[in-house]
């Protein structure tokens, strides 16, 4: 059974890289018909907050994600707990004792010695009557997980053969002085309980691979496949952090983008796969492939957004659409969208356009085209109408005004919708109706 896991901690809001770690393993499992799990990393009592979780829940259905499962590791502590007893009965977990400052003290002193700044181990030194003294002076342990100092070797299913080698580390800490948990053993013990198959996740987390594979290891349990992902950058090649307000998956909804197309960016830039436009995540996930993920950083580009939210909203159905547009209290039907598709960008613009068809709006008329617009009036035919009754008005004008190209058509523009730019007037002229034309052209 594949079984993956999106696992934010609910400190704060995803952004569109987030989102790219979430997608993936979304579409992994789409694809081999597996279980997507969505776990909080929530054992930070003092920054999680369940805000932040409900709206990462909902910024991840946004974008098409429906978790088979959720959990949050603040319910799960007696696991950890379990974990924890197993690993200090093995001589893997040792309780330390040093304050923060002593552990800079000593770390900068290794760097003037030219050593590396691993921790020394030397609460392993202490006795028994040692401990005791300390816990008399109020002192209460933190907990280190003792490496075993391999080079650990995995085979990551993007970047390929890896050797970490874990002597190079200080031993992680796992629980903290107060009894709370980092991140580590909590997330092993769930990966581990959950079945998860595989950990699909950031490249930032490829050196705490190598101690999570030797705790997985401690633990007696079988290692999931690992696969970790370059990770998106802004423009300036700079990382994105939680805090990135404009690239939060709530701030980009609240844009207009279509979450089809923040998906597909998010997915697709970094890989040897084209941004293009797919007709849904499922569809995506049938061309997605862990192994066309690039190495170098996968940068971001706004325009690559815009670009392909167009096509998409452009290449959508009318059936799509007429939910959308009642939605919006619009009851222009498919005539009308015809119309102005080819001008939308963001399903938002459709308020404008239908705003310029429903009025009103204050045609623009230059002194000089006055007489031209009183003709253009007169002439304009009986209905019905349709797309060729701009070309048989206009030629009508042609020769009886002798106007031509820009100046045959501009001024009909601007008097017709009081603006210089807009949908193809072929298109538009009969969505706005005889009537309304001669109201504006007056
Ligand atoms: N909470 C961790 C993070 O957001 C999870 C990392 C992991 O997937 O193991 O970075």
């Amino acid at each position: 059974m594949t079984r993956v896991r999106f696992a934010p901690s609910p400190t704060g809001l995803i952004h569109i890289g987030n989102a790219r770690t979430a997608l993936f393993n979304w579409l992994f499992a789409l694809k081999a018909s597996g279980e997507f799990i969505l776990r909080f990393d929530d054992t930070d009592a003092e920054r999680s907050r369940p805000e932040f979780a409900e709206a990462i829940e909902t910024d991840l259905r946004w974008l098409g994600i429906a978790p088979h499962r959720i959990e949050h590791q603040s319910k799960r502590g007696a696991l950890y707990d379990a974990a924890r007893g197993r690993l200090v009965a093995a001589g893997r977990l040792y309780p330390c004792y040093e304050t923060p400052d002593e552990l800079d003290r000593r770390r900068k002193r290794a760097r003037a010695q030219g050593l590396p700044p691993i921790y020394d181990r030397a609460a392993l030194q202490l006795t028994e009557a040692d401990r005791a003294r300390l816990e008399d002076e109020g002192r209460r342990p933190h907990w280190r997980f003792m490496l075993d100092g391999s080079a650990v070797a995995f085979d990551d299913l993007i970047r390929g053969p890896q050797i970490v080698h874990t002597d190079a580390m200080s031993d992680p800490v796992l629980v903290r002085e107060d009894g709370s948990y980092l991140y580590t053993l909590p997330s092993i013990v769930d990966d581990i309980e959950m079945g998860i198959s595989h950990v699909i996740r950031g490249e930032d987390h490829v050196t705490n691979t190598g101690a999570q594979i030797e705790l997985i290891e401690a633990l007696g349990a079988k290692l999931p496949a690992f696969a970790h992902h370059n990770l998106l950058v802004d423009a300036k090649g700079e990382g994105l952090s939680k805090r990135l307000g404009s690239l939060s998956i709530g701030a980009l909804r609240e844009a207009g983008y279509e979450p089809l197309a923040v998906a597909l960016v998010a997915t697709l830039t970094g890989t040897s796969e084209p941004v293009a436009p797919h007709a849904s995540l499922p569809g995506l996930a049938e061309a997605f492939d862990l192994s066309t993920v690039s190495r170098a950083p996968a940068r971001f580009d706004v325009a690559e957004l815009d670009a392909i939210n167009t096509r998409l909203v452009r290449a959508l159905a009318y059936e799509a659409i007429a939910p959308r547009l009642a939605a919006m209290g619009i009851s222009a039907g498919q005539t009308f969208w015809d119309a102005i598709r080819d001008n939308v960008g963001k399903f938002s613009d459709v308020a404008a356009w239908h705003a310029l068809v429903a009025g009103p709006v204050t045609p623009i008329v230059a002194e000089a085209d006055r007489a031209f617009i009183a003709e253009a009036r007169a002439a304009l035919p009986e209905e019905p109408w349709d797309e060729a009754t701009w070309e048989g008005w206009t030629d009508e004008l042609k020769a009886l005004t002798s106007r031509k190209g820009k100046a045959l058509y501009h001024p009909l523009r601007l008097a017709l919708t009081g603006r210089p730019d807009g949908p193809e007037l072929r298109s538009l002229l009969p969505v706005l109706g005889r009537r309304a034309c001669l109201d504006r052209l007056s």
